[in-house]
């Protein structure tokens, strides 16, 4: 069997990773536009703050090898042809597939006017982060001016703060992180960048990056300019959907799934942040672009490849962030009818409940009942007889989950 992997990313790689595991003999050829082993991307910050290669190459560097995989890498998919199953290369060449993987992930959405200018980095990609480091490392720059404030405009603030760059991150809500966190946990957020010298614009919208070739400012909706050295656009993430344009593969914003997360043409699957999967908690289907959601879908992918029945629970929600300086998680939605908070110094713990049971929560400073209240909120537990000490941080642990169990 010849299987072709579209995308050496988290989902990529955990695909051919499960079928290697079962089946020796299959002919995997695994395609990467980027010229690098296989990487983790949230170990980006790690790799360019302590030098270190193991988190970021996180099944080790030679990987590929050890699984017998044909990786072809610096290479990019151009075009799908589903009737005549394969993949057109942009080197010329052309791989043809008995099952095929989409796994292709995400790129930087800018929908800023002038963000096609030269000289805006982003850093969506090991590539894209390490053009960035490069340039503040050779000494060009002394001001950042970081555009978007969700978590990877965060980490790409600390580390250029870290760097030694001044740096301005502007949001145009009224909190970093807005998609995932609610208004007071974003605050502990603000605090430690604050703290780290990150100077914050909240409720700022950048109306256009400016200039004739570069970039040479930004335009505030407000009519006020803004310049600096470096300009970073972290405005958000899009499936990189462009290579199946009239290949016959349903999409919409990503490439559209059934629970097996096969797409609808034969034989083709999708997993990762480039197809849209089902919500495990709301039914909705949307991209999930989160790290353990791309390797349990490329794990399902991979079951799906060697012929077993395998059926995705759905995708979850849910981000910790180990680099603020506080530990801080957010998992599921961030309000709900009852809201249970703790306040304490540094802990703050917050659990949303609807119809008496968890649908979100948001802990900072001790994250280590997360556990627990993910495994009540996935049981779909009714919490209502703990409500008076949910949200305490001794609240009833070992009771709570013997209750909960089916
Ligand atoms: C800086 C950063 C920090 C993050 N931190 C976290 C975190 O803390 N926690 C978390 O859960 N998630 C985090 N994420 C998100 C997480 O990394 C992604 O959800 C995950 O990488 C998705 O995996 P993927 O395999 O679907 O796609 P990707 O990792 O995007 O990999 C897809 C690969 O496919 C390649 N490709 C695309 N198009 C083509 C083509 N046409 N031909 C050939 N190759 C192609 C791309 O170059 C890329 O290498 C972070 C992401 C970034 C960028």
């Amino acid at each position: 069997m010849r299987i072709v992997i579209i995308g050496a990313g988290p989902a990529g790689l955990t695909v051919a990773e499960t079928v290697r595991a079962q089946d020796r003999r299959a002919h995997i050829v695994l395609i990467s536009a980027e010229p690098h082993p296989p990487y983790a991307p949230p170990a980006l910050l790690d790799h360019f703050t302590t030098g270190r290669d193991e988190p970021l190459f996180w099944k080790g560097v030679d990987v590929c090898e050890r699984l017998g995989l044909d990786f072809r890498r610096g290479v990019g998919v151009r075009r799908l042809d589903g009737k005549a199953r394969r993949f057109e290369l942009d080197n010329g060449g052309v791989e043809s597939y008995d099952r095929a993987v989409i796994a292709s992930g995400s790129r930087l959405y800018a929908p800023v006017a002038g963000s096609e200018l030269a000289g805006i980095a982003n850093f969506k990609s090991l590539s894209a982060a390490s053009a960035l480091v490069e340039r503040v490392r050779r000494g060009e720059a002394k001001r950042a001016l970081v555009v978007g404030a969700g978590f990877i405009g965060v980490e790409v603030a600390l580390l250029l703060g870290d760097l030694g760059l001044e740096v301005m991150l502007i949001e145009a809500e009224n909190r970093v992180m807005p998609g995932i966190m609610d208004r007071e946990t974003a605050r502990v957020v603000e605090a430690e960048l604050r703290r780290r010298g990150v100077e914050l614009r909240l409720e700022t919208r950048v109306s256009a990056f400016v200039g004739t070739r570069r970039v040479e400012h930004v335009t505030l909706a407000s009519g006020s300019e803004l310049a600096a050295d470096i300009y970073v656009a972290a405005t958000g993430v899009k499936p990189n959907i462009d290579f199946l344009q009239d290949s016959g593969v349903e999409a919409k914003w990503g490439v559209t799934v059934d629970d097996a997360l096969r797409t609808n043409l034969p034989d083709v699957y999708a997993a990762g942040d480039v197809a849209e999967t089902r919500d495990r908690m709301t039914g909705e289907r949307y991209v999930h672009a989160i790290f353990p959601n791309a390797v349990e879908q490329g794990r399902i992918v991979g079951l799906g490849l060697l012929g077993f029945e395998a059926r995705y629970e759905g995708a979850e929600s849910m981000n910790s962030l180990k680099h603020v300086g506080v530990p801080i998680i957010a998992v599921g939605a961030a309000s709900g009818e009852e809201e249970l908070a703790y306040r304490h110094g540094d802990v703050l713990r917050k659990v949303f409940l609807r119809d008496g049971k968890i649908v979100g929560f948001r802990l900072s400073g001790d994250i280590r009942a997360s556990g627990v209240y993910r495994s009540l909120m996935l049981r779909r537990a009714d919490v209502s007889p703990y409500r008076a000490s949910l949200a305490d941080p001794g609240f009833g642990v070992a009771d709570v989950i013997r209750a909960a169990s089916p």
